[in-house]
């Protein structure tokens, strides 16, 4: 008999899971459906693993300054291959949390590849289940380019499987996983080469931002290469791997290729027509503020909707979803203004609001005042070769001077964030800021101290 549902999420990852406990816990009867693992891209090859591999770069520059603190570490070698045990242990530990949460909502799981078959009514290997509520939570997966020898390259998922340290890397793509993946390699000890096809990485970011990280790469590494697009890729006798670029030069020979393009919503293969979805040009699915598609029942959230690709974004939209359809508030909807975000470059960035070109197109430039502020952090200034800079801005409009941009990078600059974004949500103002009492010695305080 096909088991029927209240509500029903297509994909375990951020979306589906946030969304699907949140149905349980009104009072509705409810399941997600997984192809692959509990947790999705952020648990297992997303944000988690990323940051796990991120932390081991921070310790990485630790050791580095640790003689400047006083200690005289040796640090024999680093074992990628153990580091990735512990890693995976964790997740390992994350997916049994996540089941006990699913066994405590009694939300039921169902393992394999969901297919519509009609609006209500979806197909998992051969048995069917129907809801009133479905939300498709299908996520996203990386892109890779059609060009020769692409399939020599790994992508994000194929980083998170590496066992081994690549002695060397070339990593294509100029947005957050590419500067990230390519931060982490280099902190780790690993010759990397970042190929940007534009003038620089993270474009659309505060200039800022991105300059100081061009600016941090060319000290530190890894080598930036910018207006460099692969054309065909190469691979030697020896299993490596040379980038023949459109501009008819080369890089390599590297041992591993890492394609960090941009990722493709995972949108395809589900009968959505058999639904009556119809998608847009780029493959995702159109949905209005409340999440709703264009069929009665069918929503999306996350990944495979287009809009911020952010786990946090996927979650809180599922979860007002579920509060919007089953706990009385008709109105309930994510608000995807002034999304808070870091990137965990090296050095980090933290940033949320209007860069300061969008805050002048906006506004015009004689409403906008930008404050800013440039300084050692205290933990870096300590040593001899290290003290970067960390730079901070803030973006201000109008008299009363609301504030519509906050952006900082270097040591600190992502955990210092998610309080000033719920200050700016809130509407504050540079006088706000400056009423409060700064926190001291921090990075942060420079925030409430700008003049
Ligand atoms: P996903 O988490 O991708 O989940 C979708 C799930 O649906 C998957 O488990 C998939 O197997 C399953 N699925 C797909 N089709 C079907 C089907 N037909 N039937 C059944 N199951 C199906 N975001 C941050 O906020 N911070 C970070 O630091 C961060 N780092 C990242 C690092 C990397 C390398 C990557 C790739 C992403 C990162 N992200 C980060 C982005 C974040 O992972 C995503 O925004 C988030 O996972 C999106 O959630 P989702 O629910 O839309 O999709
Ligand atoms: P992004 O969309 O962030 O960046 C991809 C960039 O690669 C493009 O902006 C473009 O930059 C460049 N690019 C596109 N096509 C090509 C091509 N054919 N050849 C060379 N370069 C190309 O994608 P990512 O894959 O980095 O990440 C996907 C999303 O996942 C992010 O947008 C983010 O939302 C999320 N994420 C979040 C993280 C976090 O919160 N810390 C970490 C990792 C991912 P240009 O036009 O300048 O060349």
């Amino acid at each position: 008999m096909t088991q029927h549902f209240d509500y029903l999420a297509i994909g375990a990852g951020s979306g589906g899971i946030a969304s699907a406990n949140r149905a349980a816990k009104l009072g509705k009867k409810a399941a997600v459906i997984e192809a692959k693992y509990i947790g999705g891209t952020c648990v297992n090859v997303g944000c988690v693993p990323k940051k796990a591999m991120w932390y081991a770069g921070q310790i990485s520059d630790a050791l580095k300054y640790a003689h400047d603190y006083g200690f005289n570490a040796k640090v024999a070698e680093f074992d990628w291959a153990r580091l990735v045990k512990n890693r995976e242990a964790y997740i390992e530990r994350i997916h049994a949390a996540y089941q006990r949460g699913f066994d405590a909502n009694q939300v039921t799981v169902i393992q394999g590849f969901a297919k519509f078959v009609n609006k209500n009514t979806v197909e998992v290997d051969g048995t069917r289940y129907t809801a009133d509520h479905i939300t498709i939570a299908t996520g996203g997966r990386p892109a890779i380019p059609d060009i020769e020898g692409a399939e020599y390259g790994i992508d994000s998922d194929g980083f998170f499987a590496l066992q081994e340290q690549p002695k060397s890397v070339a990593v294509v793509g100029a947005g957050y996983i590419a500067v990230e993946l390519a931060g982490v390699f280099h902190a780790l000890g690993t010759e990397s080469h970042l190929l940007v096809r534009k003038e620089k990485p993270l474009r659309g970011f505060d200039d800022m931002l991105s300059d100081t990280l061009v600016e941090q790469m060319a000290k530190h590494g890894p080598t930036l290469h910018n207006h460099s697009t692969p054309e065909r890729i190469e691979k030697l006798a020896d299993g490596s791997l040379m980038v023949h670029l459109t501009s008819g030069n080369t890089i390599g020979p590297v041992e591993k290729l890492v394609w960090a393009i941009g990722r493709e919503p995972a949108t395809d293969n589900i009968n959505l027509d058999l639904a009556g979805i119809e998608l847009d040009e780029r493959g995702f699915i159109p949905t209005d503020k409340y999440q709703n598609t264009k069929v009665e029942g069918i929503y999306a959230v996350g990944d495979n909707t287009g809009r911020a690709q952010l786990t946090p974004v996927a979650v809180a939209a599922g979860r007002r979803l579920c509060e919007r359809l089953f706990n009385n508030k008709p109105y309930e909807h994510l608000d995807y203004n002034d999304i808070a975000t870091v990137v965990f470059s090296h050095p980090v960035i933290g940033t949320v609001g209007l860069t300061e070109k969008e805050a002048i197109a906006e506004y015009g430039e004689e409403q906008v005042k930008v404050y800013k502020s440039q300084f050692n952090a205290l933990y870096q200034a300590i040593t001899e070769e290290h003290r970067d800079p960390t730079r901070m801005k803030l973006i201000c409009v109008g008299k009363e001077e609301r504030i519509v941009g906050i952006h900082s990078i270097g040591f600190g600059s992502d955990e210092l964030l998610q309080g000033f974004a719920v200050a700016m949500k809130m509407g504050a103002t540079k006088a706000d800021f400056d009423n409060t009492v700064a926190i001291h010695p921090t990075s942060a305080e420079e925030f409430v101290t700008l003049t």
